[in-house]
């Protein structure tokens, strides 16, 4: 780009001098061209102003003018004395552009061609009392020959300014290039370049595509550590039970324990794996969410038959109200964020408590809400639920067999169905999670 523009601007300094110098070639002719023919103007109507003008008196007059041909026309056109000729031997002038006018106008002027290329000859030719013309002349420098003799000086001074514009243009890219280069050598500091209004919001676009971009590798990082630490202990006491029983140092009863705790830390492995398989799944955008129309209270009912036993075994009565209302999602995505949202009621409930899943609309929304009469969620942590691997009590959500994943599934489900998430929990009493699902427009 940087040579581009060099280029560019060598060009144009190139053309514009190019074009100057021939403007001013025609220009400067022009008034040379109305100099000469001035001076024979003067000339011949100095001579013209002679009484009584006759061949002597001009050639009298002659001797005192350098280059200047003289021309001495009877009244019918013949030549009667001419400085540079054999008058005599002339033909008739009269019907020479300048002299036919001169007869009927009193005066007139012509430029012709001379027999080489680079001379030109002025004519001027006046009216004489007596009725016959003078006609004073000179050979001048044509156009080609002043740019011939000037062609040297005028290659001088091309060379010198393209040295200079080259010098110019040159400084004047790398300033103009200044805050690219900048930025491009800090981009993390890159909002505080001082810039062209003109870049801004280039530089803002890529100032947030950068930060996105660090955020991204600092996330993508920490869920790395954060998959490989919940990992390392489920794996820790399978390898150590298993380790103990291989060993043959434990009684009937403490294998049976140990295989016990070797097959729930297996069990909840499979579970964290799976869901972060999901979660990757979903973060790479790649499975194809096929879109239907689901009747969502069908879909809350078999989750809350699923869900049944479970809610039973911790003393928690599960409740479904509200009408029929469609919902256009992928049936995979709805019923796992279904049952994790009613999950989640149930495994942070207190006994004899209530989870409540009703379902209606208003005229923007379907509205699927999970009601709970919960352990509820404190102000500090409400806004963090959803990130992945956060949990409110870790011992707790281990117990029940949760993996930390289960909201920020639900979070990434609800952004692929553009449907909005509200929370609202108090300590003790319990917690509603709202999913606002955007009504269908009718096509
Ligand atoms: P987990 O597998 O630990 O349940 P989630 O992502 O589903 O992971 O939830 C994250 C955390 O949010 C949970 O560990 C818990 O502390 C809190 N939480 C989620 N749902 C509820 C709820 N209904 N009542 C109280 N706390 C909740």
């Amino acid at each position: 780009m940087r040579k581009k523009i060099n280029i560019q601007l060598i060009g144009i300094a190139l053309l514009s001098m190019l074009l100057t110098m021939v403007l001013l070639l025609f220009v400067y002719y022009g008034i040379f061209q109305k100099q000469v023919l001035d001076e024979l103007k003067t000339v011949a109507h100095m001579m013209g102003s002679m009484e009584n003008l006759t061949v002597y008196s001009v050639k009298d007059y002659q001797t005192k003018l350098d280059n200047i041909r003289i021309t001495l026309l009877d009244t019918d056109g013949s030549v009667l004395y001419d400085s540079d000729a054999n008058a005599a031997e002339m033909d008739n002038h009269a019907l020479r552009p300048e002299i036919s006018v001169a007869y009927s106008n009193g005066e007139a002027y012509a430029i012709r061609e001379s027999d080489t290329l680079s001379q030109n000859t002025y004519y001027y030719a006046i009216l004489l009392d007596n009725g016959g013309v003078l006609r004073v002349a000179k050979e001048a420098n044509s156009i080609l020959s002043i740019f011939a003799s000037s062609l040297p000086s005028l290659l001088i001074i091309i060379i010198s300014l393209t040295t200079v514009c080259t010098v110019v243009a040159r400084l004047f890219t790398k300033s103009l290039m200044k805050p690219i280069d900048n930025i491009a050598k800090d981009l993390d500091h890159m909002g505080e370049v001082k810039t062209y209004d003109e870049l801004k919001p280039f530089i803002e676009t890529i100032q947030s595509q950068h930060e996105d971009i660090i955020k991204n590798a600092k996330l993508r990082q920490e869920f790395t550590a954060n998959v490989s630490h919940e990992l390392k202990t489920p794996l820790t006491v399978i390898s150590g039970y298993s380790e103990l029983i291989e060993n043959g140092m434990t009684g009937a009863e403490d294998t049976i324990r140990f295989s016990k705790e070797i097959h729930r830390n297996s069990t909840r492995l499979l579970t964290l794996i799976n869901d972060i398989l999901r979660l990757s799944e979903l973060d790479s955008g790649e499975q194809n969410t096929p879109m239907e129309d689901i009747d969502l209270y069908e879909l809350s009912d078999n989750c809350i038959s699923m869900l049944q036993m479970n809610a039973e075994k911790n003393n928690v009565i599960l409740d479904l109200k509200g009408p029929h209302l469609t919902v256009f999602a992928n049936r995979q995505m709805l019923e796992e964020m279904i049952y994790n949202l009613c999950d989640n009621g149930i495994r942070y409930n207190k006994p004899n408590g209530k989870v409540e899943v009703s379902i209606r609309e208003n005229n923007e929304n379907v509205i699927f809400m999970v009601s709970d009469t919960g352990i509820g969620i404190s102000k500090e942590n409400i806004n963090r639920i959803f990130e992945r691997f956060y949990r409110v009590d870790k011992s707790r959500s281990k117990q029940t067999g949760g993996t930390g994943l289960g909201l920020a599934i639900v979070k990434h489900i609800a952004e692929q169905m553009n449907a909005q998430i509200q929370i609202d929990s108090e300590l003790e009493k319990g917690t509603t999670i709202t999913i606002l699902f955007p009504k269908k427009v009718p096509s």
